[in-house]
């Protein structure tokens, strides 16, 4: 998509700090950390939210899932992380490509559910 923050990221337009990347997915620091650890992990074909994704895409980002399973150590995940997925307005997505944030590096104080 062309005006998408995210796509540019993934096209290397906008520099980031990658941490990982293979042929489907991105995962990069996020700018404005929120944990002493705080990545997003980035389908890298555009689409917004899970209730807008095709089977294919679906299919894509269980792998996602998967990988990121396999790079605790790598990632600095050995005591635990939250995944959070923002949907929409009322969750306050404000970038419009669908984003796994991964939080880490601390006890997380709050449970939201
Ligand atoms: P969300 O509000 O769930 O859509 O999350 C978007 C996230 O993207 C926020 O945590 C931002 O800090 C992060 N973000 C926005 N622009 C960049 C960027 N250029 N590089 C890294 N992270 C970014």
């Amino acid at each position: 998509m062309e005006n998408c923050i995210f796509c540019k990221i993934i096209k290397g337009e906008i520099p980031s700090v990658k941490l990982y990347e293979n042929d489907e997915m991105i995962i990069i620091k996020d700018v404005a950390p929120q944990a002493p650890v705080h990545y997003l992990m980035i389908p890298k074909v555009h689409f917004k939210t899970i209730d807008e994704m095709n089977k294919e895409q679906s299919e894509i980002l269980g792998r996602c899932f998967y990988t990121l399973g396999g790079l605790k150590e790598k990632l600095g995940l050995e005591n635990g992380y939250r995944l959070i997925m923002n949907q929409g307005a009322d969750a306050c997505q404000t970038v419009p490509h669908l984003h796994v944030h991964i939080l880490a590096g601390k006890k997380m104080e709050e449970k939201m559910c």
